[in-house]
């Protein structure tokens, strides 16, 4: 990342699909869980909202910025996913530093990812946001080490995403409240995967 522009726009993206996709996620959740993952979301990420306009020049790099955030979404958004989407930014922010370049964020990515595997231990095919964010990593590491751009490998790591979230349908969870419902839990999108496909969504949306 250049500056830490991309990194405000993409928080501030998400932050907007979080809030559009409010009673979508909650619906969701509603079906394989307790009903509060949009609702837990947007606590979370209307408290990185706050943060962008108050201090608006203050974070040091984008990486310090994404880290912020994820104290925020640790804090703030509650349940599973705040831990997990939290220790996620923050040890995406800690990746990242002041780096800037598409390999460097795929790592940082990366480095968000293995936080989410160590704290949930959700391995891919438990149906949980991890079968969105491994794809979405892998197809955007595959992407720079092919010596694709920014744009290329957040556009391949956004379909994949989505894709990603799209396989959780069939799938019986094994991971999260969804698991207790055994068998009952095939046939429904994961919330968390759903939200996952978000967050790559707005980050390919904001670098184009
Ligand atoms: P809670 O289940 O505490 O109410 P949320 O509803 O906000 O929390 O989030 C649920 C989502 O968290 C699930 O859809 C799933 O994607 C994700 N999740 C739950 N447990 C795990 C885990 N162990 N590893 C990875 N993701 C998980
Ligand atoms: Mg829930
Ligand atoms: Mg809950």
């Amino acid at each position: 990342m250049q500056d830490d522009a991309l990194a405000r726009a993409w928080l501030r993206g998400f932050a907007r699909a979080v809030e559009e996709g409010e009673e979508k996620l909650t619906a969701l959740d509603s079906a394989i869980g307790d009903g509060d993952h949009g609702i837990n979301m947007r606590r979370g990420t209307g408290q990185v909202r706050r943060m962008l306009l108050r201090d608006q020049a203050t974070a040091e790099s984008s990486g310090e910025l994404l880290g912020e955030a994820g104290l925020l979404l640790r804090d703030h958004v509650g349940g599973a996913a705040g831990v997990l989407y939290g220790s996620a930014f923050q040890a995406i922010g800690a990746a990242l530093g002041d780096r800037t370049g598409a390999a460097q964020l795929g790592d940082a990515l990366q480095a968000g990812l293995d936080a989410v595997v160590r704290l949930g231990a959700a391995a891919a095919g438990d149906k949980t946001m991890v079968d969105a964010y491994g794809p979405a990593v892998t197809s955007f590491r595959a992407v720079c080490s092919q010596g694709g751009n920014l744009g290329e490998a957040t556009t391949a790591a956004a379909a994949a995403a989505a894709a990603g979230a799209r396989t959780t349908i069939p799938m019986q969870a094994r991971k999260g409240r969804a698991s207790y419902l055994g068998y009952r839990s095939i046939g429904h999108l994961d919330p968390g995967a759903a939200s996952t496909a978000m967050l790559f969504r707005t980050l390919a949306e904001e670098v184009k």
